[in-house]
């Protein structure tokens, strides 16, 4: 059976391997220039080096003994590492976010820079229509997207499906990077704020193991906040969460070196679902962290619920 699996994240690409293992020929496309979908590191050049800044997810857990051992594996070969620093469960891909997710997509087929514009009947199974102009048949279709994308690309063909896709709302996250030349004197490495604060989440990301380069954090605005300001121009975003930032540790930040905004239209998921879809009759199956939970954690263990299910 051939599957195609639109979306290389993390849910695609853990669905992808338990398939793999079990020797279905599978083929993923991704939008994306590379790997990581929302693990993705952002690095930028400047005179110091080349700083780094994980400005997806920051860190994650491991509850799920499955999903733990899958992190032990990363561990062990140091893709991924603890970071006390975000909490006693927390962890991080080492040298950046993206390591696991590269390190899974290598052992794949993986079109990248390649959006799925539709998915078609083929009688029997699916066309995935690609942006480049060609299309590719499968007997099976997963569809590995945030909700609201997935949404998208069901409504034509399962329109059930994609109203459940509809109903999970994401939330949005804007994000701002920034690179110093010297280290802040903030009292901790991950920093908290309120719901009704700008900033949810100041991270030092230079402090996570394996990193090199400049001073680096990463700025989350809180979700009200990035609804409220969800199509403001870029540097003034940039302005206003360093400002509130420089507020939050109480001191005056020094020039950065490098800093950029970049906004996550659909962050993190609200809603929580049944874990899959799975439609057996019409070789159709839906994954990702909408339909279980936020999270990489969660991605993780929908890819793999999903895989097994087509398995068995
Ligand atoms: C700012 C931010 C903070 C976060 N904080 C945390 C945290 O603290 N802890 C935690 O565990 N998680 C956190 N997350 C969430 C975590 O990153 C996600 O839960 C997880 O990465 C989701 O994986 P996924 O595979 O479901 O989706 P994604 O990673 O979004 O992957 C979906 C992929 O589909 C691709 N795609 C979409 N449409 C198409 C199309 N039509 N054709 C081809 N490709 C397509 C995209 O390019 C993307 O690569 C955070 C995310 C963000 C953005």
């Amino acid at each position: 059976m051939r599957i195609g699996i639109v979306g290389a994240g993390m849910a695609g690409l853990a669905c992808a391997e338990a398939l793999s293992r079990r020797n279905y020929a599978v083929q993923l496309f991704d939008k994306g220039r590379g790997p990581g979908g929302r693990m993705s590191t952002r690095r930028v050049s400047t005179a110091l080096g080349e700083a780094s800044f994980d400005h997806g997810a920051p860190a994650f857990t491991a509850r799920d003994p499955a999903f733990r051992q899958r992190l032990d594996a990363w561990i062990a070969s140091g893709m991924a590492a603890a970071w006390p620093a975000a909490g006693p469960t927390a962890y991080v891909g080492v040298p950046s976010m993206g390591t696991p997710i590269r390190h899974m997509a290598a052992g794949q087929a993986v079109r990248f820079a390649t959006r799925v514009l539709q998915i078609e009947a083929a009688n029997p199974g699916w066309r995935f229509v690609l942006e480049q102009g060609d299309a590719v048949e499968v007997d099976f279709a997963v569809v590995a997207t945030p909700a609201e994308q997935a949404s998208a690309l069901l409504d034509p063909i399962a329109p059930a499906f994609a109203a459940q896709a509809a109903a999970a709302r994401s939330v949005p996250c804007w994000t701002v990077m920034l690179a110093f030349a010297e280290k802040l004197s903030a009292s901790a490495d991950w920093l908290q704020g309120n719901e009704s604060d700008t900033v949810g989440l100041a991270a030092r990301n230079s402090a996570k193991p394996g990193r090199t380069g400049p001073e680096a954090w990463v700025l989350q605005a809180t979700a009200s906040w990035s609804s409220a300001h969800l199509e403001a121009d870029q540097d003034w975003v940039a302005n206003e969460l360093t400002a509130a930032f420089a507020d939050r540790i109480g001191a005056a930040l020094p020039t950065p070196v490098a800093r950029a905004a970049h906004r996550w239209r659909y962050a993190n998921p609200v809603a929580v679902g049944p874990g899959i879809i799975y439609d057996a009759h019409r070789q159709l199956g839906i994954c990702g962290d909408w339909l279980l939970g936020p999270g990489v954690e969660a991605a993780w263990m929908s890819g793999t619920s999903l895989a097994a299910r087509i398995a068995g």
